[in-house]
């Protein structure tokens, strides 16, 4: 069988393993034993899983792959919080991953929140957002996002860590490479797959409403991510320029229809942006557009990007905050993380990793724009939301 028509394993969710094993005339416990050593071990290859009998390695070589991203580069922040990989998939696609970490109290392993790409580059165009601004590459595959959380949890097994937590709130849209996205969620959360639990696992959307319904159907206990950004209409178009007929009322719908279904709080995320949409009377016009609604907003002063979309003057943040507690909406600020290395989920290849990536010859297609600066903090942790 040639290389390519291999199955890469981390693919197979156990239930469409199993039967593979049986076909090989194997007991049903091998499968077991193959998902825990792939998922848990991380063997360079087949040959590794030295529990397993010999022709059995062979055979399971033969049918499928079991292929790692290959690490590009590395940029770790001062305080050693925030990680961010530039990582190659098999056919060269370049993709960004970001682990951000946080201390828990006493002696417990730090929370380790690991921040997946669903697509390279993103086709919802969203003005403020470097990934938008790059285009639509492509959709990644179920283990193409699941692997990138084998990279990082292997990376913490050697400290003796383990990843708590994966926000979807990458480079690209998932809802909008959704079969993938869900599969990745079911390996990440299957207790013979990787095994996290689902309440540990958050999507974020641009808000596809059709799929924000179809999630809601999955019987999941995913938390969700609305990115809002606008209290009104006009405004989100100009922000989000792919929104379409959808309205901000139709988001405020479809997060309490999420809610009804799943029991799950909806959080709206807010890029607040200098002079766009971040003034006090838009922090009014967003409070009554949420009242009632039993929703959490999240406040993420925006990363500036190469569209000259700038941050707000902390105090400018503060009192959009004020206005929104003050009219009884539940509201966080984001916590920047990572500056010095533009950690950003969501603004992807940076100046930084560009300049490396197009040093080392891999072709960039399309070319991703260059940040303006390189003292970015992006901050993505939605676990601040929880
Ligand atoms: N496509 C999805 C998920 C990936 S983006 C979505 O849009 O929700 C994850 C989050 O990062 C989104 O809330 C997005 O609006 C935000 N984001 C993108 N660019 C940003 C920037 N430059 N500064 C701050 N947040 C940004
Ligand atoms: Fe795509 Fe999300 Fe960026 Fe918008 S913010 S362009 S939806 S990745």
């Amino acid at each position: 069988m040639s290389a390519q028509a291999k199955v890469p394993l981390f693919r197979l969710l156990p239930e469409e393993l199993e039967p593979v094993m049986a076909e090989f005339g194997q007991p049903r416990y091998r499968a077991d034993q193959v998902l825990r050593a792939a998922w848990h071990d991380s063997p360079a290859s087949f040959e590794d899983i030295r529990q397993l009998p010999a022709g059995l390695r062979a055979r399971l070589a033969d049918r499928f792959s079991l292929d790692a991203a290959i690490e590009v580069r590395r940029a770790v922040s001062d305080d050693g919080g925030t990680t961010k990989l530039l990582l190659r998939m098999n056919d060269g696609t370049l993709i960004e991953t970001v682990l951000m970490q946080y201390p828990e109290p006493g002696d417990r392993h730090p929370r380790s929140t690991v921040c997946v790409s669903t697509q390279a580059g993103c086709a919802m165009g969203c003005v403020f957002c470097a990934t938008g601004q790059m285009g639509f590459e492509r959709n990644l595959k179920a283990e193409e996002i699941v692997t990138q959380v084998l990279h990082i949890a292997r990376l913490l097994r050697e400290r003796g860590e383990h990843v708590t937590n994966v926000v979807f709130m990458g480079m690209g849209e998932p809802l909008a490479n959704y079969a993938e996205t869900i599969r990745a969620v079911r390996l990440l959360t299957h207790p013979k797959a990787f095994g996290l639990g689902q309440r540990h696992i958050t999507i974020s959307t641009v808000g596809l409403i059709h799929a924000i319904d179809r999630l809601a159907g999955e019987g999941l206990q995913i938390g969700l991510a609305i990115s809002l950004h606008a209290p009104n209409d006009t405004l989100r178009q100009r922000l989000v320029p792919t929104a379409g007929p959808t309205s901000v009322g139709d988001l405020v719908s479809a997060a309490k229809r999420y809610f009804k279904k799943t029991g799950r709080r909806v959080t709206f995320e807010y890029a607040l942006i200098a002079g766009q949409n971040d003034s006090e009377e838009t922090a009014r016009e967003l409070a009554r557009l949420l009242q009632g609604s039993g929703t959490h907003v999240n406040l993420i002063p925006v990363n500036p990007t190469a569209g000259g979309y700038g941050r707000p003057p902390r105090r400018t943040v503060l009192a959009f905050e004020r206005v929104l507690r003050g009219a009884g909406i539940n509201c966080t600020v984001r916590v920047e993380k990572g500056s010095e290395i533009s950690a950003a989920c969501g603004q992807l290849r940076t100046d930084e990793s560009n300049r490396f990536v197009n040093d080392s010859g891999i072709s960039l297609s399309p070319v991703a724009p260059r940040h303006g600066s390189r003292q970015e903090t992006l901050s993505p942790t939605p676990s601040q939301t929880r």
